[in-house]
């Protein structure tokens, strides 16, 4: 097997780096008119940054707002306006949901693709792929794309002004990133390239871990008091790059697998991306055997952030194996990650490590 890795071409992150977006996008050599997507806070954010300071690097500006969902309906609307403008640039600012859409339209047109996330709530603005949701807001399907996005451009002050729980969910995801690429690399398995890890990617991946485990209480502190700190910058960090190549490059497992079948659920579709991720790690290092000093610790961390490491903190009321099936299922479906496991998976032992999970998590929570 081959060894695979890949990455965005550009990373740029501080304080105040949208006035940098323009002079970024420049030196790729691009010229004409931009769209970008954005989401409501985003475009009242930056739009006057983005009206002042793109016009004078040669960019014409195009600003549409996202309608919310990351669905295949809202991805054709927005590849139809981008293609009737003759846009050379796409450009999504908001969370994943609008940069996993920014994402889609570029690849549909062929199009250059910038990622400016203006929450550290996932590991998605770095990937080459998206995740798309039916209109009710489950989970759909991968689209998977020929290349990263070319530039993601991260702007902590913005990072700093949003609601610290969209942080705290960003390191449930970025928290499950070294416990999957372990297991997919223990196991032999291909990363989200069809690809081996390489020791880069098992590099990140761990680096993930320990900056979340070093600075992630800090980070949080942080943003409740919108300060940007080194500790926040680090941690965004952890919580964008380096979680993002540690995924992809480095693989996914059961706790992403159990993020999808969680969203089979109604109720956990108020709950965000990387809570869903914590507790899927939860159920996967339950369904490993890991030591109940590791699980202890990574209860510890949830709890200490706020990330939910019990079906009842995922708003989940009915707890009994009948209405958790589908949940088994749907995480168990073929093609799913909780496949790169090195053992058999099926729907009755993932609901076996649900069920021990959750009394875990509710016990250490009480
Ligand atoms: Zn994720």
């Amino acid at each position: 097997m081959l060894t695979v890795f890949c990455s965005p071409s550009r990373y740029v992150q501080g304080k105040n780096a949208t006035d940098a977006l323009a002079d970024e996008m420049a030196k790729f050599g691009w010229s004409g008119k931009v769209m970008i997507i954005a989401c409501k806070s985003a475009a009242k954010l930056l739009s006057d940054t983005w009206q002042s300071n793109l016009p004078k690097a040669g960019f014409t500006v195009l600003i549409e707002k996202f309608s919310g969902e990351c669905s295949t309906s809202e991805i054709d609307r927005l590849t139809q306006i981008a293609a009737a403008q003759k846009v050379s640039v796409v450009v999504g600012a908001g969370g994943g949901k609008v940069l996993d859409t920014s994402r889609a339209v570029a690849a549909r047109l062929d199009l250059p693709a910038v990622n400016c996330p203006t929450v550290a709530s996932s590991d998605a603005p770095c990937s080459a792929l998206s995740v798309v949701y039916r209109e009710n807001g489950e989970f759909d399907q991968y689209f998977f794309y020929k290349r990263n996005p070319d530039l993601v451009l991260v702007d902590t002050a913005v990072i700093a002004q949003a609601p610290p729980r969209l942080l705290v969910a960003g390191m449930g995801d970025a928290l499950a990133t070294w416990f999957e690429a372990d297991t997919v690399i223990n196991a032999r398995k291909r990363n989200q390239l069809g690809g081996g890890t390489t020791i880069s990617a098992r590099a990140l991946a761990r680096l993930c871990h320990e900056t979340l485990m070093n600075d992630g209480l800090a980070a949080l502190n942080s943003v409740r008091k919108k300060a940007v700190t080194p500790a926040l910058e680090r941690l965004v960090e952890a919580n964008t790059l380096l979680s993002g190549l540690g995924f992809e490059s480095g693989g996914l497992a059961i706790a992403h697998s159990v993020h999808n079948g969680l969203t089979t659920l109604p109720e956990t579709h108020h709950y965000l991306h990387g809570e869903k991720v914590a507790f899927g790690l939860l159920v996967q290092l339950v369904a490993e055997g890991k030591p109940s000093s590791l699980i202890a610790e990574i209860m510890q961390f949830c709890s200490q952030v706020g990330l939910p490491i019990s079906l009842a903190q995922l708003g989940v009321k009915d707890h009994s194996r009948e209405s958790l099936q589908g949940v088994a299922v749907r995480a168990s479906a073929p093609g799913e990650t909780a496949h790169n496991e090195p053992f058999a998976v099926d729907a009755d032992l993932l609901l076996d490590a649900i069920m021990a999970a959750d009394a875990l998590g509710s016990q250490f929570a009480a």
